[in-house]
């Protein structure tokens, strides 16, 4: 995008921003702004930045993860990744790897099933034996009052998401391609962009379309959460990322 381009589009976002400020009545929700309960959609980010995450596993090629998580760290991001432990746990180099390179890695069950679909016993083990942090992203994120409970109970927050690429969605006869993806965040709302948490997956054109998605993100003026070196099981809370 030309710098002209870019100057006019923040104006313009700025101008819509103050107007809707203006227009907002008092007693509106004022959402993340607020000194606020925790939002399972933001994940915590409190930070204004944009939070990446990468969901699932890469079937046809699991080094795939640690290339990708290179590149990020090679562009100053930190991103999450969100692991189906029944793959991860027979490629333990892969997590230690994505910490190394400054990401955080999270719980995305054990085997991907529909929790509350399940007996409370299974729907506890799914995430029990999934992979060891602290932040949960349920499957489909499909989750009630009991899984929260059981989250909380075994140390886990729930996280799911703000933009959603749908680059699962097959529907069509095949996953939508890298310039689709691309498009779909461009596209997204600005206030579910700023603070907020994108959600992709690694075995679709997620991955190939990233190098589009972060140019775009940083033309149109957001931050993205900044690489700052190893990371842990522990992923804090809030992040300020
Ligand atoms: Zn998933």
């Amino acid at each position: 995008m030309s710098g002209y381009r870019k100057s006019r589009r923040i104006a313009l976002v700025t101008a819509l921003t103050t107007l809707a400020l203006t227009l907002a009545p008092a007693t509106v929700n004022a959402g993340p702004h607020r000194a606020a309960p925790y939002d399972h959609q933001r994940c915590g980010n409190t930070s204004g930045r944009v939070l990446l995450t990468f969901d699932d596993w890469s079937y046809d090629d699991p080094d795939l993860t640690v290339e990708v998580g290179d590149y990020l760290r090679s562009r100053g991001i930190r991103a999450a990744f969100f692991l189906i432990n029944e793959f991860a746990s027979q490629y333990p180099g892969i997590t230690e790897t994505l910490r190394a390179q400054g990401h955080w890695v999270g719980n995305h069950t054990y085997s991907h099933r529909r929790l509350p679909d399940l007996p409370e016993a299974d729907a506890r083990a799914e995430i029990r034996d999934g992979l060891d942090s602290t932040l949960l992203r349920p499957p489909f994120g499909d989750y009630g009052d009991r899984e929260t409970r059981i989250a909380s109970e075994l140390g886990y927050r729930m996280c799911t998401w703000t933009v959603d690429t749908l680059d699962w969605d097959g529907s069509g006869g095949s996953l939508p391609d890298a310039a689709t993806v691309r498009a779909r965040v461009r596209e997204a709302p600005a206030a579910d962009k700023r603070g907020g948490v994108v959600l992709g997956h690694l075995f679709t054109h997620f991955p190939e379309a990233l190098p589009g998605i972060i140019d775009d993100l940083r033309d149109d003026g957001y931050g993205l959460c900044r690489n700052s070196g190893s990371t842990s099981r522990n992923i804090p809370m809030p992040l300020n990322c």
